[in-house]
């Protein structure tokens, strides 16, 4: 497999990161993940906008031009014979020598891309099963609408699901739901869609932004607002979204099932929708 490290493009063997990166040593720094389907790459301009944002937000600038970013996705995609797929992009504040202050600030960044070849991507079981989901305690830190690389929390909350069967889990706070541990959170009651507002406890989602606004475009109601679990547990479906997964539908909370227990009418048609619309404008 061929990565991008620093400007150049490497056999994985080769790709090397100092031992004083930041990134590594305090979590100091951001991610983005983008799906590919059919060699090509979606929601390209939304990913790039929010990774300006975490990264203006954690002091830093942008290394690399929108346009330039997007030939090294290209070239990955291309040199990888992606068809399906995801690229990872992470940019770190760079190697400094261990201290909790932010370095010299013409530091070099680091930026590392690389892909992940997923064939079937748009096709996953999952989607006509639907997931179980476990509810746990949010307990990552207030700033979660940054997307930075500190991913501890949610993959214990991952084990977490796993050791009770489950796929995932959705994070409580203060009696609300936050989000997945990497999707954000959504119920279905009569006609109305009921997610998360935004926020510092949440991840600003770029598949909620579309899958959002297609929901509105198709004449549906959403509601942008905290809900329970136990609002959850009565629910008539429910579903998460992230760039990997599009929309998945979730029928199992806790244990007991949600609505039917199978995947809803309003989640397969946001897939369906979402999944046509962001296949339109790849680039
Ligand atoms: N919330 C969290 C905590 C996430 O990690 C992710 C996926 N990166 C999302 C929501 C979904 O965001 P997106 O639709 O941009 O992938």
């Amino acid at each position: 497999r061929t990565v991008y490290v620093n400007g150049d493009y490497l056999p994985e063997e080769d790709a090397k990161i100092s031992v004083f990166d930041r990134g590594f040593l305090f979590a100091d720094g951001v991610y983005e993940v983008t799906s590919v389907l059919g060699g090509k790459i979606l929601d390209f301009d939304g990913h790039t906008v929010r990774l300006e944002r975490s990264l203006k937000e954690l002091g830093m600038g942008m290394p690399l031009s929108r346009d330039e970013l997007l030939a090294i996705h290209r070239k990955l995609v291309a040199d990888n014979g992606i068809d399906d797929g995801l690229v990872y992009l992470q940019i770190t504040r760079g190697a400094a020598d261990r201290d909790f202050a932010y370095p010299d600030p013409d530091t070099p960044q680091s930026v590392v891309l690389f892909t992940q070849s997923k064939p079937g991507l748009a096709e996953s079981p999952m989607a006509k099963e639907g997931m179980k989901i476990i509810s746990i305690p949010d307990e990552r830190w207030g700033r979660r609408d940054i997307k930075t690389v500190q991913l501890l929390y949610p993959s214990m909350g991952k084990m977490m699901a796993k050791a009770a069967g489950a796929h995932d889990a959705w994070m409580t706070e203060d009696g609300h739901v936050t989000e997945g541990t990497s999707n954000n959170a959504y119920i279905v009651k009569g006609n109305t869609i009921v997610t998360r507002h935004l926020g510092n406890e949440i991840l600003h989602g770029i598949t909620r932004a579309a899958v959002l606004r297609f929901a509105r475009e198709a004449q549906m109601q959403v509601e942008e607002r905290a809900f329970t679990l136990d609002e959850a547990a009565e629910a008539d479906e429910a579903f998460i979204t992230s760039a990997s997964t599009f929309v998945m539908p979730v029928v199992e909370l806790d244990g007991a099932p949600i609505g039917t227990g199978r995947p809803g009418p309003v989640a397969a048609r946001l897939r369906e929708i979402y999944l046509d619309e962001s296949r339109k404008a790849a680039i």
